[in-house]
């Protein structure tokens, strides 16, 4: 039940990021959205912290805790975003299965579930101003830095760099997935939503691993 806890654990921080940019996150939902990316990750992420909590409690393995938890945050968030949290966590405690402990090749294979889940159900491509501008390239360095030798937690940290760019890089694109695409102009300038929350969120856990 160890692992099971670790993502418990991490869940509450991805909860404790959106808790801090509710606000920012829905202003900039609203500029081309609908403005309900903060209270969607919210509602979304607090069900899924609770979740987890119960599976944990129950002594369920990390791919039940997790498995719970996507469920509970796609059921509550509703909207896309909460779609693909939801698969992707389930996709990543796949991975993991019912392991205690973990290596750095089960994280890598867990980032790599959790980003394919995004891709399979969003079918977003880089450059379309969504998540996966983040995601892909947050997976790319973070499989690169592991393949390289480096640790978990610097790779991590190399994951996250990455991404922060590459949410800050989306305000220059029109969103070509989503919502925010009837109303490209007015995004234009203005990051993609659910690439910052994506880069917020990694990098609290980010800090949490340090
Ligand atoms: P909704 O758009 O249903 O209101 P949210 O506001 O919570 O849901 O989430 C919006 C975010 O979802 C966008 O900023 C974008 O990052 C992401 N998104 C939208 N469509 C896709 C897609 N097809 N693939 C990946 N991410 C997507
Ligand atoms: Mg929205
Ligand atoms: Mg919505």
């Amino acid at each position: 039940a160890g692992l099971g806890r670790l993502a418990a654990a991490v869940l509450a921080q991805a909860r404790d990021a959106v808790v801090d940019h509710e606000r920012e996150l829905g202003r900039l939902d609203a500029i081309a959205g609908d403005g309900d990316h903060g209270v969607g990750m919210r509602r979304g992420v607090d069900a899924a912290v609770a979740a987890a909590g119960e599976a944990v409690g129950a002594g369920l393995s990390v791919h039940r805790v997790l498995t719970a938890a996507g469920e509970a945050w796609s059921e509550r968030a509703g909207g896309t975003s909460g779609a693909l949290w939801g698969s992707a966590l389930a996709a990543a405690g796949r991975a993991l299965g019912n392991q205690d402990s973990y290596s750095g090749g089960d994280a890598a294979a867990a980032v790599t579930a959790f980003a394919d889940a995004v891709t399979t159900l969003g079918k977003a491509d880089v450059g379309d101003k969504t998540m996966v501008d983040a995601l892909l390239p947050f997976r790319n360095a973070f499989v690169a830095a592991f393949d390289g030798g480096t640790p978990v937690t610097g790779a991590l940290a190399s994951a996250v760099t990455a991404a922060r760019q590459a949410a800050d890089a989306t305000a220059s694109l029109r969103p070509l997935k989503g919502r925010a695409r009837p109303l490209a102009e007015k995004s234009l300038g203005h990051p993609d939503p659910g690439a910052v929350s994506f880069a917020l969120i990694a990098t609290r856990v980010s800090d949490y691993f340090e």
